[in-house]
C-alpha cells in the first residue's frame, strides 16, 4: 500500500493508528512526505530518521514503514536495542539451562524474524544436545554436539524467557506479550526457552561449526572488546589513518566488535576523549598506540565489565532471561544525562547531546578533548 500525503498530518495519524491496531503482516506501508525537499525515504528500522509521533514511530520500528529523512520537525531518537552487556547477561542467564541440555522440540510461530528461518531449522536442532553457549559480538552461539552452531541475535527488541513449566503443560494466553513469542525451544527435563521479539529485528541461523570462518554475519568483525586480542595496539592499528571521528570508529564493527552507542559514549567520557576527535589520533606516525589509545582501550573494558557485573543495562525493553530488569542505566555517567553536571573529578562542565552520524552522542565538551 502506498499513501502519498502532503505531510504527516492528523488524517494520516488516524489512518496509521488503525493499521497499528490491525497490522497486516504482508503490508509494506510507505508514507511519502511530499514537502519541498523530501522523497529521500529512510528504510524501515533505520535509526537516522525516527518520528516523535508514537504511531508512525511504531510502524517504522516494526519495519512496516519508511519515513522521510527530511522529517525535520521530528528529531532523531535512539533505537533502544540491547547492547553487549545485555547480550552477555542473557548468555549467562541461559547458559546453566542450555549447556548440556538436549533440545527436544522446536516451535517456530512464524516463517521469519529479520530474515527467514532456514527450511531445516527445526530438524537441525531437534534431538541434539547443546554443548556450550558462548558469545561473539552480539551473537549468542549455542554449540551443538551435532557439529552445528545455533546463532541467535536479539536485534532491537528480542528477549528470552526460561519457563519452568513442564513440557505439555505450557500454555500461552493470547495477550499482547505472548503474541510476540516467536520461537519456543523445549529442552530435555522440561525447561522451555521462549524467544520474544515485538519488532522482529532479531535473527536465528544454524551454521556448521566448520563453516563459521566463512559466515557472512561474522565476517569482518573486529576483536572482542573484552578478549585478549583487544588492547591499545590493536585499537590504534585499526584507527590509524582513519579520518572518521573517534565515536564513529568505535561503532565500526571492524575496529571493535559489539561496542554499542551507549558504551562508546561512556568509554569516551571516561577516557576524556572527544567523540569528534579524529580516530587517527590514537596512533602516532609509525602506527604505534598513543597514550590516548591505552586510556581508551582501558575505559572500554572498564565500562563493559562494570555493566556486565551489575547485570547489563536494560534501558527500556531488554529483560534478563529470568524477567528481572538490570539497573546499570542508573550509573551511566553521560548517556541520557544532557544538561547535568559532568561527573569527571575537577570538571565543572555540563553534559551535552548532539547527533553524530545519525546516532545520539552525549559528552562533556569541557573535559573531553
Ligand atoms: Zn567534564
Amino acid at each position: 500500500m502506498i499513501f502519498p500525503t502532503s505531510m504527516f498530518g492528523i488524517t494520516n495519524a488516524v489512518l496509521l493508528s488503525r493499521l497499528v491496531k490491525q497490522p497486516r503482516e504482508d503490508a509494506i506501508v510507505i508514507v511519502l512526505a511530499v514537502s519541498f525537499n523530501t522523497l529521500l525515504v529512510q528504510p524501515p528500522g533505520s535509526p537516522a530518521a525516527q518520528c516523535r509521533n508514537p504511531t508512525i514511530s511504531a510502524l517504522h520500528q516494526s519495519g512496516r514503514l519508511a519515513i522521510s529523512r527530511n522529517c525535520r520537525h521530528l528529531p532523531p531518537q535512539e533505537p533502544n536495542m540491547p547492547e553487549l552487556p545485555e547480550v552477555e547477561t542473557v548468555r549467562r542467564g541461559l547458559q546453566p539451562v542450555m549447556e548440556g541440555a538436549r533440545i527436544t522440540g522446536v516451535e517456530l510461530r512464524r516463517a521469519d524474524l529479520r530474515f527467514p528461518f532456514q527450511p531445516d531449522f527445526a530438524a537441525r536442532l531437534t534431538g541434539h544436545r547443546a554443548v556450550s553457549l558462548s558469545r561473539r559480538a552480539k551473537f549468542l552461539m549455542a554449540d551443538l554436539a551435532s557439529g552445528d552452531v545455533l546463532m541467535m541475535h536479539l536485534g532491537m527488541s528480542g528477549s528470552f524467557r526460561i519457563d519452568d513449566a513442564p513440557v505439555g503443560a505450557f500454555h500461552h494466553p493470547r495477550n499482547v506479550e505472548r503474541v510476540n513469542d516467536h520461537v519456543v525451544l523445549r529442552l530435555g527435563g522440561g525447561k522451555i526457552i521462549t524467544y520474544n521479539d515485538p519488532r522482529r529485528f532479531g535473527s536465528m541461523k544454524i551454521v556448521a561449526r566448520t563453516a563459521l570462518d566463512d559466515e557472512p554475519l561474522l565476517k569482518g568483525l573486529g576483536p572482542e572488546p573484552l578478549g585478549n586480542a583487544f588492547d591499545a595496539a590493536t585499537l590504534a592499528r585499526a584507527c590509524a589513518g582513519k579520518t572518521a571521528s573517534l565515536k564513529a570508529a568505535l561503532l565500526d564493527q571492524h575496529v571493535v566488535a559489539g561496542l554499542g552507542n551507549i558504551y562508546a559514549a561512556e568509554a569516551l567520557h571516561r577516557a576524556r576523549l572527544s567523540p569528534k576527535r579524529r580516530a587517527s589520533t590514537l596512533a602516532n606516525r609509525s602506527g604505534a598506540p598513543t597514550d590516548r589509545a591505552g586510556e581508551l582501550a582501558a575505559a572500554i573494558r572498564a565500562v563493559l565489565t562494570e555493566a556486565i557485573a551489575v547485570g547489563g543495562a536494560t534501558l527500556h525493553n531488554c529483560r534478563h532471561p529470568d524477567g528481572k530488569l538490570g539497573y546499570f542505566q542508573h550509573s551511566f555517567e553521560v548517556y541520557n544525562h544532557e544538561g547535568q553536571p559532568c561527573t569527571t573529578p575537577g570538571c565543572d562542565g555540563v553534559v551535552h547531546r548532539f547527533v553524530q552520524n545519525g546516532r545520539t552522542t552525549f559528552w562533556c565538551p569541557k573535559c573531553q578533548r
